[in-house]
């Protein structure tokens, strides 16, 4: 694939970038307040997917630590271009056919995505004896077995699969989105009951990614940890094909 520059880099979207991100922060800060928490306790993750590998060197020089990728060949490339760059967590967060998962592995310091004991599988054989991956069990809160995730009723059992056979993975919590035919709330109120059942399984996986641009502040009142912010901090994706 190829990446286009960043055309705003160092041009008046400079100063874009900044205001939107600052503005973000303060709604979250809002939203935590509201819920009464702590803003301290949330990880924002910048969703830069699509955008040229320029955007991410911005948003580490304005303090980003976190960006979030959904796509195998992107975070690749991004990662290749961006060698030299320090201090941030690539977060990947898209589907993963089990043929790419090395490569995932390869690329990404945290993977949201785990939905199926054959990626898993696959997440482990990568790098068996490798520093533990982080990472998330997708869970389907919409009816559509298409869309990425597994089951609610079966999160538990494959948090006990995980545990039990992928000892290079660490189970940190839970990750959906949230469906575009339900009231955001009710969703995340049942990410928050399959929370409860990854802890049983796994009493430390208290993570929680759930929360993106439009329902950011539903998300951290159901409990959210880590957010996963777009376009309200990068302004409308680039077309892509
Ligand atoms: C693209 C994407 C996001 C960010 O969405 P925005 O609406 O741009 O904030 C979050 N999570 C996942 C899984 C995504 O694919």
């Amino acid at each position: 694939m190829t990446l286009r520059p960043w055309t705003g880099s160092g041009t008046d979207q400079g100063p874009v970038l900044g205001t939107r991100l600052a503005d973000l922060d303060a709604r979250i800060s809002d939203a935590a307040r509201s819920a009464g928490r702590d803003p301290s306790e949330l990880t924002r993750i910048v969703v830069t997917k699509f955008h040229p590998a320029a955007l991410i060197e911005d948003l580490a020089s304005l303090g980003v630590r976190d960006v979030g990728e959904s796509r195998q060949q992107e975070i690749t490339a991004k990662r290749g271009e961006l060698v030299d760059l320090d201090g941030v967590r690539w977060h990947f967060i898209g589907q993963i056919q089990t043929k790419k998962a090395r490569a995932v592995r390869a690329a990404a310091d945290v993977v949201h995505s785990v939905d199926r004991d054959r990626l898993a599988d696959a997440l482990h054989a990568a790098d068996p004896g490798g520093a533990p991956l982080d990472v998330f069990l997708q869970v389907n809160l919409t009816d559509d077995p298409g869309r990425g995730g597994v089951a609610p009723t079966e999160v538990e059992r494959l948090a006990e699969h995980v545990a039990a056979a992928c000892a290079s993975l660490r189970i940190r919590g839970v990750m959906a989105v949230a469906p575009l035919t339900d009231a955001p709330a009710a969703a995340f109120e049942r990410l928050s009951a399959a929370s409860d059942a990854v802890r049983r399984v796994v009493p430390d996986a208290t993570w929680i990614s759930a929360g993106m641009s439009g329902d950011f502040a539903e998300a951290i009142a159901a409990g959210a940890t880590h957010l996963r912010i777009g376009t309200a901090i990068t302004g409308p994706r680039p077309l892509h094909g």
